[in-house]
């Protein structure tokens, strides 16, 4: 053999295993690349096993929810941020049983007596998320206190204000059993957790509870503040990263004060979007959970779909009405719109009789328009308080709301007639 063939041989062997390693390498990452687009590795389990976490000994017993409102006493009340806005409640159940164990995400609803302007007072009723991992002896909620709106005539917000000045250690409050959609999945798939002011609240037991129970598992937090003065759990947080190498901590200043050192106190300027989560997160199938002011929420949503995100990686929770028209499945958080003009809603008790009209959102805002008393609160499903009786005639829901309507009636805030139909209201 000369030379030459011998040195073509070499350059061939050469070039068929170059050949063979980049076919094998395509093929996985072909593999991998399908598994990101269709989301089949976090949720159909091929690509990315997800591993079910067995309950843990820390984990409190398998105890039924109570129905209706229990009594808590309030056994300690801290403030949580530099500008006092944020106070926590630790809530003791007064009957000493144990307690339910709750999905980290979900909320607790309050029936509160607050005085009212007249000197009387004024049952009303509010849902607060808890914001610690669930624990054997209590629970915890962090509320933040809602101030008028600026320049307004009208009083600061009524719940809010009651527990930070006037619910005090040792009272007793009436509250209702955990509950909510909103709640983080026990694989292991990874993980960002997105908070925007208070809307931390679920976000933060979310977390605290991974890093208890699934310490291997990838976490990101993306909080977003104005600046230093409004994290709660900052030191608790810094320990956590410090810990936990696979919890990456993002702290987001939209309004640094001039004392705040990027890189020191925070770790980005300004607020907390999609081109953000481009630089920095690796591609991998994340599920993504949000909880914050409506923009920032309207914004994260679409902005991750835009990005290829599919919608079934996406879960966030509003702290009051918002509907996110998602690009995806446009009708999936919006109420069904009766199109039909010969429907009409007939409210039983206040003996009205009104033809439906399109396009008015919910039928507790249809109810309102006309006259009608309602009690509502949270507007979005979550806290029961616009439950009514359905007499005759069927509703239809956009979204399945947090709260579970009883058999007969319906959540007036979270549907539209789909029939016509008879109201006790
Ligand atoms: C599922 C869920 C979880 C939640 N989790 C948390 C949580 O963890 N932490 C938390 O702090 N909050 C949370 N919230 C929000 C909470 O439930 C309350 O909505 C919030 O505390 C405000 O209630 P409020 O009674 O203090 O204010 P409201 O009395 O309801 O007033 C709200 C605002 O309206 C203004 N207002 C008063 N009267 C009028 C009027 N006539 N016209 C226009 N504006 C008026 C008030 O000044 C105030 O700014 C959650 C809500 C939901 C639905």
């Amino acid at each position: 053999m000369t030379s030459a063939s011998l040195l073509l041989w070499i350059v061939l062997g050469i070039t068929l295993q170059i050949a063979l390693w980049l076919g094998i390498s395509f093929w996985r990452h072909w593999g991998e690349y399908q598994a990101l687009r269709t989301g089949v590795g976090s949720d159909g389990g091929m690509a990315v096993p997800v591993k079910e976490t067995l309950p843990s000994a820390s984990e409190p017993a398998s105890v039924a929810a109570w129905s209706g409102f229990r009594s808590f006493r309030v056994d300690r009340k801290e403030i949580e941020d530099g500008a006092q806005s944020i106070c926590s409640f630790y809530l003791v159940p007064e009957d000493k049983q144990p307690l339910p164990e709750f999905k980290p995400g979900q909320f607790l609803t309050f029936r509160l007596d607050v005085p009212a302007p007249d000197g009387h007072t004024e049952q009303i009723t509010r849902c607060y998320s808890l914001s610690d991992a669930p624990h054997a002896g209590f629970y915890r909620v962090s509320i933040k206190r809602v101030p008028a709106p600026a320049g307004s005539a009208y009083p600061p917000g009524r719940s809010s204000n009651y527990f930070h000045d006037h619910v005090q250690v040792g009272d007793v409050l009436q509250v209702r059993a955990p509950g909510g959609h909103f709640h983080i999945d026990r694989s292991d798939a990874p993980v960002v957790l997105i908070g925007g002011g208070i809307g931390i609240t679920p976000v933060l037991s979310m977390l605290n509870w991974c890093m208890a129970e699934q310490p291997g598992r990838e976490v990101w937090l993306y909080y977003g503040v104005r600046n230093s003065n409004e994290p709660i759990k900052r030191s608790h947080l810094e320990a956590l990263s410090a810990t936990y190498p696979n919890f990456h901590l993002r702290l987001c200043f939209s309004d640094p004060l001039p004392g705040d050192q990027l890189g020191r106190v925070y770790h980005h300027q300004g607020r907390v979007d999609v081109a953000l989560f481009r630089t920095e997160l690796p591609l991998k199938p994340y599920h993504f959970y949000i909880c914050g002011p409506t923009p920032m929420m309207e914004s994260l949503v679409l902005g991750l779909e835009d990005w290829g995100v599919p919608e079934s990686r996406i879960h966030y929770e509003a702290f009051g009405p918002a509907s996110i028209k998602r690009s995806a499945n446009p009708t999936a958080v919006e109420p069904v719109v009766a199109t039909q003009s010969d429907i009409v809603v007939t409210f039983a008790k206040s003996g009205k009789q009104i033809p439906w009209q399109p396009g008015m959102g919910s039928l507790l805002d249809f109810a309102e328009a006309n006259g009608v008393k309602v009690e509502s609160s949270c507007r979005a499903g979550s806290c029961g308080c616009c439950q009514t009786t359905i007499k005759a005639g069927e509703v239809a829901y956009g979204h399945a709301p947090d709260f579970d309507p009883e058999p007969g009636s319906c959540l007036l805030c979270s549907c539209t007639p789909k029939t016509s139909v008879t109201l006790e209201a």
